[in-house]
């Protein structure tokens, strides 16, 4: 599965993901909604509807299809957009679901055009056209599949056509996580890892983790395996602020790109506003990545605001790195 490093890695996150949505923690009208809707399907003995789940990277898409499943009570079946190649895959996936199962594809937006039509009959219909044969002499057979739910995850909706948005019944949208969920994640991981950790270190690995639960449970890791070797392995705040140092971790969590992104507009554009366009060509980054994974982040923690001219880095981000904004008051002419 993408971005992942490693078996390791993924069965440690597995292991701190939450199985029902009481457990999830936050994204609260998100969760609200699935919690009437699943119920209502289970009263009808239906199939869930389909459900698209859009977000940055981390933020849970995963987990909550796995989630949806367990709530449902039936098991579940993953792919994503990138592997499923040829439409044959894709029948074979649709075609040995069992009833009311859960298919979830990650990173639906990048299906190829001709895949993503065999999805349009399955999911309205419960059934395939498959064409045989070639020429004149082709002829479509129709297939049954299960009634199935379709989980599907993508960073942004407005990636997907619109024929394939527009048959799914539930559209969420997940945000970066709040301090406090953030805070009470990385105790519920510390809890489940039986690692010591004191509310202000929790307190501290949450901060530092860009509203992503992803980055606070491999912060939380490498903060325990700091406490073990290096102290008595007790993650107090001191302990988690001497590991979060050493890992170059800064007070936001921010990687090298937000930190790229910034710089870039205060030293190439003097602080902007400068258009989106122009700053992805200067950060040799692809546009939609900035728009779908950077700029919300940047904005929720208040160093980028986006004005109809074009994007600016706020006194924050200048404070930030340390500089002076540039203002009328320190302005030389
Ligand atoms: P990607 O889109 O890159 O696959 P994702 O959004 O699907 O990412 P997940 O793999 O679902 O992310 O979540 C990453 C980790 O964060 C999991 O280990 C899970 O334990 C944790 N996590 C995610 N959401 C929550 C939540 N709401 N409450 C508690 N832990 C969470």
């Amino acid at each position: 599965v993408s971005g992942r490093s490693g078996d390791d890695d993924a069965q440690y996150e597995a292991g701190l993901r939450p199985r029902t949505l009481d457990d999830y923690i936050g994204q609260d009208r998100v969760r609200e909604n699935l919690q009437v809707a699943i119920a209502a399907a289970r009263q009808r003995g239906e199939a869930l509807d389909h459900v698209l789940v859009s977000g940055p990277p981390g933020l849970g898409k995963t987990t909550l299809a796995y989630v949806i499943a367990n709530e449902l009570g039936v098991s579940m079946k993953a792919s994503s957009g990138p592997v499923i190649e040829r439409p044959g895959d894709l029948a074979a996936i649709l075609t040995t679901l069992q009833r009311h199962e859960v298919l979830f594809i990650d990173e639906i937006h990048r299906l190829a055009p001709a895949i993503e039509e065999i999805l349009y009959p399955a999911m309205e219909d419960y059934e395939l056209d498959i064409v045989i044969g070639q020429g004149p002499g082709a002829r479509s057979v129709k297939v049954p599949v299960q009634p199935f739910t379709l989980v599907a995850a993508t960073t942004r909706t407005g990636l997907l056509t619109a024929p394939l948005r527009s048959r799914f019944g539930i559209v969420h949208r997940l945000d970066y996580y709040t301090e406090a969920d953030m805070i009470e994640i990385v105790t519920r991981s510390g809890r489940i890892l039986g690692v010591p950790l004191s509310a202000d270190a929790a307190t501290e690995v949450a901060r530092r983790s860009r509203g992503t639960p992803r980055i606070a449970n491999r912060l939380l890791r490498r903060v325990r395996d700091y406490a073990q070797v290096r102290a008595d392995g007790t993650v107090t705040l001191d302990v988690a602020q001497a590991a979060l140092v050493l890992l170059e971790v800064d007070a936001y969590g921010f990687d090298e790109v937000d930190r790229r992104l910034l710089r870039t507009i205060i030293d190439k554009f003097d602080g902007g506003p400068v258009g989106v366009n122009t700053l992805a060509a200067a950060l040799g980054e692809e546009r939609d990545a900035i728009e779908d994974i950077y700029e919300p982040f940047l904005m929720q923690v208040g160093f980028l605001e986006r004005t109809p001219r074009g994007r600016m880095a706020t006194r924050r981000a200048y404070a930030f790195f340390g500089l002076e904004e540039p203002g009328k008051d320190n302005r030389l002419w």
